[in-house]
């Protein structure tokens, strides 16, 4: 360990630095967010079909083939017939289905067509009447409505949503049942998305043992690989592999060697912080990847670190799980967004009311609420840092900077 320097921000502070660690002060969560965008996974899109494409993110503009509705829509099932004559008993004409070419309705005076909703309106018709407001015996008709039969009544006029040509989506925006609704509509069998990366999930911990077996009293279940994995089920990813690394540097060097021509992200938790077997960057380093960040200036979850190496790119939580679970709402989730092609993936999240008083802090903090009637938030603080029970009881946390005035914080649910 030495005592540098750190000139940065006009700060004269004495930092202690791990060898090799980079003598800046660890950026914020924001600067993180800047950082981050400089180091999404390549850009590679592909032909999606439309049936695989829900909770991705759409990579081209998509436009109108035709306009919505593409012809005079019928919006009741009912009559169609012209406006000035609803007074007059009227000649039923036959029965036209939803999906039959369009029929006129003649210019002789009262003649009508009985029709079904989704249907085209006959051409020299301009009102629908429903067959609630309708008496019909054989093929006569008359109307008993109360109200006045108005000209355009039940009838959604061919291309009042949308004129063909115009655009129905931009690139950026996530594929939900209403998009692939639209995308379909307009004919599109496959959608631009980016290309699904090849993710690992490593946990290290030689303290951890598989959830299914039964612990030793010393040793405890792993869960952070399933909290990883829960977040990347979110955006629609999966991970290729999961293993347990053990913290021991020769095995842990080969098998992140072994892992890493068939991944194009590691996700890791755990052995990067300052304990004497936590070996992760040294031996990311020594497999040629270049450290972007260590440390973050955040609670819980300072050691937060990013590795790159080409179009590889390693992303390490400390082991707490509760600083995984900030740390994958807060930064791993906006940033698998960003690299699946969402638009504002980095979007300030909304800011909320926060109950109570809090002392100043050095970092941001991020704390556990619940949420109240009015949309306000009640702190519910964990017991301790190790401590990923009470936030069972939370609807999400706050961000709390480490200067800040007024109660209003952002706030991030839990997925
Ligand atoms: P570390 O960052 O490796 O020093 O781990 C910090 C704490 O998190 C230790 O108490 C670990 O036992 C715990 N921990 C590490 N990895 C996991 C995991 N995958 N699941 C649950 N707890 C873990
Ligand atoms: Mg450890």
């Amino acid at each position: 360990m030495r005592i540098r320097l750190v000139p940065e921000k006009n700060l004269a502070l004495p930092l202690l630095c791990k060898q090799g660690e980079g003598m800046q002060i660890p950026p914020s969560p924001e600067e993180v967010d800047q950082i981050l965008l400089t180091q999404l996974l390549p850009d590679r899109d592909i032909a999606c079909p439309l049936s695989k494409c829900a909770g991705r993110y759409l990579r081209e503009s998509l436009r109108a083939d035709r306009p919505q509705p593409p012809f005079d829509r019928v919006m009741m099932d009912g009559y169609a017939l012209r406006a000035s004559e609803a007074g007059l008993a009227l000649k039923v004409l036959g029965l036209l289905r939803a999906g039959e070419a369009p029929r006129e309705l003649p210019e002789m005076e009262a003649q009508s067509w009985e029709v079904c909703t989704g249907g085209v309106l006959p051409p020299g018709a301009d009102a629908v009447v429903p067959y609630e407001e309708c008496e019909r015996e054989a093929d006569l008709l008359c109307i008993r409505t109360s109200a006045e039969v108005r000209p355009g009544q039940y009838i959604h006029p061919c291309g009042s949503d949308l004129e063909a040509g115009a655009e129905l989506l931009s690139p950026g925006t996530r594929l939900g049942s209403r998009e692939l609704a639209v995308a379909a509509s307009f004919g599109y069998g496959e959608l631009q998305v980016r290309q699904l990366p090849r993710i690992a999930i490593l946990s290290t911990g030689d303290e951890l043992v598989d959830p299914t077996s039964d612990p030793l009293p010393h040793q405890i279940r792993r869960s952070n690989d399933l909290a990883i994995d829960a977040a990347l089920a979110l955006e629609q990813l999966h991970a290729q592999t999961r293993e347990a690394l053990p913290d021991e540097r020769g095995a842990m060097l080969s098998r992140l060697e072994a892992c890493l021509p068939d991944h194009d992200l590691l996700l890791c938790s755990g052995g990067i912080s300052k304990g004497r077997l936590d070996f992760l960057p040294e031996c990311l380093e020594e497999l040629g990847f270049r450290s972007v960040f260590r440390r973050v200036q955040q609670k819980p979850g300072r050691p937060m670190a990013f590795w790159t190496r080409g179009d590889k790119r390693v992303f390490c939580f400390p082991g707490n799980p509760m600083a995984v679970l900030f740390g994958l709402h807060r930064h791993l989730l906006p940033y698998l967004r960003a690299c699946m092609g969402a638009k504002d993936a980095f979007a300030r999240p909304e800011q909320r009311r926060l109950h109570g008083e809090l002392p100043p802090s050095g970092l941001t903090r991020y704390l556990p609420v619940s949420l109240q009637e009015d949309g306000s938030c009640q702190p519910r603080p964990l017991q301790n840092s190790g401590d990923f029970i009470r936030p069972l009881h939370s609807d999400g946390f706050v961000c709390i900077p480490p200067e800040h005035s007024g109660d209003q914080f952002p706030y991030i649910p839990w997925s």
